[in-house]
This record gives structure tokens, C-alpha cells and sequence, in this order.
């Protein structure tokens, strides 16, 4: 049976995926699947838990069992839901996104978050999913892929603006050494490392809106959708 259609967005830290990744989701009239909210929930799960990041066992058994939602709102904005708790804010802060390489690098622990991608993925008529591996391990034979790149100070002071916006109490340089950190442990992990796939098309979104970005993932789709 062919299943439904698959976008696999890939990319670094403050490439611009999440925003990107939402508005071809909207545009399109596809479901939004962010991978990285995932990744973070366990993280979180795992610290409330008192589980240690070197107790592999306890951290699958961990996967196995989490009950991760996402609902997105008329304005689509998405919110992650944890056991029936909104964590939305809590997964996005440093104690969380400092500690996530951990989990990430755990196979056990991969091959649960790509059971659960995929079973995500499958609701609806087709899905936006973006992360790090999808286009290489999630879903090689995804129907179309992107990955998405932008220089490094371009990332860093996106990602600056963003937490900013947010309200959150963060500095330049707490960024740059969040981003040049999880560049590297994510390029260089053993396991479903980020790297481009093959098949994947590179957009470089430096110097690019989101608009621009957009609307090239929306034609490079085509009627695919
Ligand atoms: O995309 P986001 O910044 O929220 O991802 C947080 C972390 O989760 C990444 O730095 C990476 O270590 C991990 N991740 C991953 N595989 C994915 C998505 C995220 O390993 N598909």
C-alpha cells in the first residue's frame, strides 16, 4: 500500500527548519511533525525522573513508554504535550537543550523515536517532518527532501533573536556555544549522524525570510503533495 506523502527536512541548529518547516506544514495542508520537540521531551522526562544520562537501559524503557502529543492551534502554533502537560516552554530551555546530545546518541533510544516519527507521521494525508536524519533514517524514501544550511553567524544570531523574543535571559555568546556545541556532537554522533542525504536538495538561508525559504521548499514540492 503506498503510504501517505513525506517531506524530510534536515538541517543545523538555527538553519531556520522549525519556522520553515511550519509554514510549508500550513501551506500545504500537511501535518507538522518537529523531531527535535521529541528528543527534548525525553530529555526532560529522564531529568524529572532522576534517570542518569549513562543508564541506557532506563532511558529506552524511557522512550518506550512516552506519551508525547503535539497540537497546533488555529494560528498554528504548536504546543508539546507530555503525559497530558504542556512542556512547550520547559523543553526550549538550556538545562534541556544542553543535556539532549545524551539521550541522542543512545541507538536504543533512536530506534524508539523513529518507530514513534513514523507512526506520527502516518495520520493524515502526508506530513512535514523536520530534524536531523529523517531524510537518512527516518524516511530514506521520503518523497522529497531538503536540507537546509546557513553560515554560522547567520544561525547564531537567528537563534539569539528567537530565544530573545521569547523572553528568555540569554547572551551571544551563551548561543554560539550552544550552536557550535550541538553542531558538532550531532555531526559527529556514531549513530544517525546529521549529515545531507544524497537525494536531498541544499538550500542555503542565509540572507534569505522565511517567506523566500517558503516558497522555494513549496515549488521545489510541486503538485507532489
Ligand atoms: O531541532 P532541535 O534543536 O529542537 O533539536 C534538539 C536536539 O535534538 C538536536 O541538537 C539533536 O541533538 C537532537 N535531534 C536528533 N535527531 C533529530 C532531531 C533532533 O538527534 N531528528
Amino acid at each position: 500500500m503506498k503510504r501517505n506523502f513525506i517531506l524530510a527536512i534536515d538541517g543545523p541548529a538555527g538553519s531556520g527548519k522549525s519556522t520553515v518547516a511550519k509554514e510549508v506544514a500550513k501551506r500545504l495542508g500537511l501535518l507538522y511533525v518537529d523531531t527535535g520537540a521529541m528528543y527534548r521531551a525525553l530529555t526532560l522526562k529522564a531529568i524529572k525522573g532522576g534517570i542518569k544520562f549513562d543508564d541506557e537501559g532506563g532511558l529506552i524503557d524511557l522512550a518506550k513508554g512516552m506519551d508525547i502529543a503535539f497540537k497546533i492551534d488555529g494560528e498554528f502554533k504548536l504546543s508539546v504535550q507530555l503525559e497530558g502537560v504542556d512542556v512547550s516552554e520547559e523543553i526550549r530551555k538550556s538545562y534541556v537543550t544542553n543535556n539532549v546530545k545524551y539521550v541522542a546518541r543512545i541507538p536504543g533510544v533512536r530506534e524508539e523515536m523513529t518507530k514513534l516519527q513514523r507512526k506520527t507521521a502516518s495520520a493524515g494525508k502526508g506530513a512535514v517532518l523536520e530534524g536531523r536524519d529523517i531524510g537518512t533514517v527516518v524516511f530514506p524514501d521520503a518523497d522529497r527532501k531538503i536540507y537546509l544550511d546557513a553560515n554560522a553567524r547567520e544561525r547564531i544570531s537567528r537563534r539569539f533573536k528567537e530565544l530573545k523574543a521569547k523572553g528568555y535571559d540569554v547572551t551571544m555568546d551563551d548561543i554560539e556555544k550552544d550552536v557550535m556545541a550541538r553542531d558538532h556532537s550531532d555531526k559527529t554522533r556514531e549513530v544517525a549522524p546529521l549529515k545531507k542525504a544524497d537525494d536531498a536538495v541544499t538550500i542555503d538561508t542565509t540572507g534569505m525570510t522565511i517567506a523566500e525559504v517558503t516558497e522555494r521548499i513549496v515549488r521545489e514540492v510541486g503538485n507532489g503533495a
